[in-house]
């Protein structure tokens, strides 16, 4: 009877050790794989090490990871103005600039709302850790032209295609080849414009947006904070998707200032908010 327990015993005993040795290889090797590819977001995802389940469990990390993940491989392909409701694409154009890029930052964050810059290259150059900043807090990044200078940018297909390809390498500068998004914002807007440009951007793998609702923040200087708020009302009508164009260069100190209550506005009003 006792040597029969004991058998039992050390029997049980090996089945414990084999366990905790398999568990502690997978655990190691899970860890290896995982640091081997934690430069990459997209493929953090792929590798999931055990030790690293309570981080799924968690669902903030999920849903951000998750959602920059797949939506980064989706915008490639896919027309985020498609999505389902009312929805509101707030777009900042010309920046990023050292006083107002990061107020608006601050809103956005502060109202947990992703948003869309179209930066200018020019500016890429010369705050760099603001266009980090935008993509770490994970706002979309689109291109719109290294110069801004309407002369030069469509002077010819050339001259437009450097501009569109000299600022998409100052952005990959920054965020290095994980930026794989292709969007464009034609400088003034393009709409009925530029078809020949279009037809060569579409060539390169862009998309290009322009808006159908405005803050009118490039009206004039310093446009009263309640005649930005008015010309949005006045400018969403009751479109389902609004593309919202406003400007984060430094005279824009209005732009941040009404931009809590148009997006206490336009959440009234039943619109979620999305990026291009
Ligand atoms: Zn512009």
């Amino acid at each position: 009877m006792s040597i029969g327990v004991n058998f039992w015993v050390k029997k049980q005993a090996i089945r414990v050790i084999i366990y905790i040795m398999v568990i502690t290889s997978i655990s190691i090797l899970g860890n290896l794989k995982y640091n081997e590819f934690s430069n990459s977001k997209v493929n953090r995802l792929m590798v999931i090490n055990p030790c690293q389940w309570h981080m799924f469990k968690n669902k903030n990390f999920f849903a951000t990871n998750m959602i920059t993940t797949f939506d980064k491989i989706k915008n490639v392909t896919s027309n985020p103005m498609k999505q389902k409701g009312k929805k509101a694409f707030l777009t900042f154009d010309d920046g990023p600039s050292g006083n107002i890029t990061p107020k608006i930052l601050e809103i956005l964050k502060e109202k947990k709302i992703k948003a869309t810059f179209f930066l200018v290259g020019l500016n890429i150059k010369a705050y760099p850790n603001l266009v980090k900043r935008e993509y770490e807090e994970g706002h979309s990044i689109g291109n719109h032209s290294y110069t801004h200078e309407y002369k030069k940018i469509y002077a010819n297909m050339n001259s437009f295609l450097n501009e569109v390809n000299s600022t998409d390498s100052a952005i990959k500068s920054v965020l290095g080849d994980k930026y794989i998004k292709k969007i464009f914002r034609f400088p003034g807007g393009a709409f009925d414009r530029y078809g020949d440009y279009k037809k060569a951007l579409k060539a390169e793998g862009y998309q290009f947006y322009d808006w159908n609702c405005l803050n009118g923040d490039a009206e004039g200087l310093n446009v009263p904070k309640e005649k930005l708020i008015n010309r949005i009302k006045n400018t969403v009508g009751n479109q389902e998707k609004i593309i919202i164009l406003m400007h984060d260069m430094e005279t824009k100190k209005t732009t941040y200032e009404a931009l809590p209550e148009i997006i206490d506005y336009l959440t009234n009003q039943g619109y979620e908010f999305a990026t291009l």
